[in-house]
């Protein structure tokens, strides 16, 4: 019998379990139901005459990214691949009222690192970031460089965040042993790239490829036993995989209804013939500065050839606000007054799941209670090579 599959939710967890489960039964019957108009989820962007900027995803480390570049591959995008720009290997951090460079805490570094095989192992089921970085690091290097990081690929504070969610492999390594040797391994080579001309062009390969049945504008309202109700239509099939936000799924299947999620706004801004006073990937901001940004890529200094010599452009991460505030860090922060011939804003409600402290119990308790697949980033870890790996990894098991 000819096998099918309902998935729920169109991003970049759906496409690629659409793929995986193509290559897997070539003949099956896959449906996928997408809320809105157009396919990627998170992924897509925001497109000028001669540049453009991406919405969310943008930069990905070669050295983590084995399931993702192994999907570029199989998508023929592999002359896509743009490597970052040396000068990206700069990053700032933007402390009391300067930006500089996390190697200026030299000092305090390097004490924090000598203490650190001496500290006690922590023994809880699950940590705040923030309680773990200052028992081994001490609480100057929790908040000036630990917290930022964490704020740059959680968009939360160390306080609310759990370091068993986030960081597993510390957090297991740290109960019994040192992490200083952890500093001194030569990180694997590969740079961080993207796709020259844009994320979507993944997106849509994997739709062309994958051969299956798209409803756009299909909100999924419903989900029983017997399948998925969508714009008042009753969807089944053998197999349901969901691959929508945890907050809809969580309320979805009433297993989870109160799911914590972290909002973000995303700004851009493009200037002509202004170059920027600095380069590099840009810089973060730690939470003890109480600034609405997050932190600023600069976009034409990462990825110099995604836009014209003359266009200068940079993305803010805020908590809140729109590109005015982002203008106006570029002010404060860079003294660069230029005004902008471009700009925009978009608030990304539920951007990413917040991996509160002692998360790990409720994701448990959800997998195991619910029967429906479930994919997505809020499983095994957040990235784009973190969803296709888990796309994979359930697939491979059906
Ligand atoms: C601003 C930002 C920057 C990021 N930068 C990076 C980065 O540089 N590198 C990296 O690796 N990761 C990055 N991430 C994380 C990564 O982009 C996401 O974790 C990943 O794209 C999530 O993919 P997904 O398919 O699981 O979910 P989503 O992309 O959220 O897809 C879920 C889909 O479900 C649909 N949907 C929702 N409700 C319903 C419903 N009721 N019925 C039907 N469909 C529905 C949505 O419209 C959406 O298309 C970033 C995230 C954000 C927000």
């Amino acid at each position: 019998m000819i096998p099918s599959f309902l998935i729920l939710g169109g991003g970049i967890s759906g496409l690629s379990a659409a793929w995986f489960l193509r290559k897997r039964y070539p003949d099956a019957k896959i449906t996928l139901l997408e809320k809105e108009s157009q396919l990627g989820g998170k992924i897509g962007s925001c497109r000028h005459s001669d540049f453009f900027f991406e919405k969310g995803p943008r930069t990905f480390s070669a050295a983590r990214s084995k399931h993702l570049l192994a999907l570029i591959r199989e998508m023929d995008l592999e002359e896509q691949i743009l490597y970052a720009s040396a000068r990206a290997k700069k990053r700032y951090l933007w402390v009391d009222g300067a930006l500089r460079s996390p190697l200026s805490f030299w000092k305090e570094l390097l004490v924090a690192l000598l203490k650190e095989p001496f500290q006690a192992h922590g023994t809880e089921e699950d940590e705040s970031i923030a309680s773990f970085a200052t028992r081994r690091f001490g609480s100057f290097i929790a908040k000036t460089v630990v917290d930022p990081i964490a704020l740059g690929i959680y968009g939360a504070n160390v306080e609310e965040l759990s370091m068993r969610s986030c960081f597993p492999t510390l957090f297991f390594r740290e109960r019994t042993k040192s992490l200083l040797p952890l500093f001194f391994r030569k990180s694997p080579a590969g740079n961080l790239f993207t796709l020259r001309d844009g994320m979507e062009l993944l997106i849509q390969r994997l739709a062309q490829r994958a051969k299956i049945n798209i409803h756009l504008g299909h909100e999924v309202t419903k989900l029983n036993s017997q399948g998925a109700v969508a714009n008042g239509n009753l969807f089944s099939a053998d197999h349901i995989l969901s691959a929508l936000p945890l907050a809809v799924i969580g309320r979805l299947t009433g297993l989870w209804p109160q799911v914590r999620s972290v909002d973000l706004v995303v700004a851009h801004l493009a200037y002509e013939n202004a170059p920027l006073p600095k380069e590099g990937f840009g810089y973060l901001v730690p939470g003890k500065e109480k600034e609405s940004l997050l932190g600023m890529i600069w976009e034409s200094s990462l990825f110099p050839e995604q836009s014209p010599a003359h266009i200068t452009r940079v993305t803010g991460i805020l908590r809140q606000g729109d590109a005015s505030l982002l203008q106006e860090a570029m002010k404060r922060h860079l003294s660069f007054s230029s005004k902008p011939f471009f700009s925009s804003s978009a608030l990304i409600r539920e951007a990413l799941p917040l991996f509160f402290v002692g998360y790990h119990k409720h994701l448990s308790s959800f997998l195991e209670k619910s029967s429906v697949s479930l994919l997505g980033n809020y499983i095994d870890n957040p990235s784009v090579d973190g969803c296709i790996a888990r796309s994979l990894a359930v697939v491979e098991k059906i």
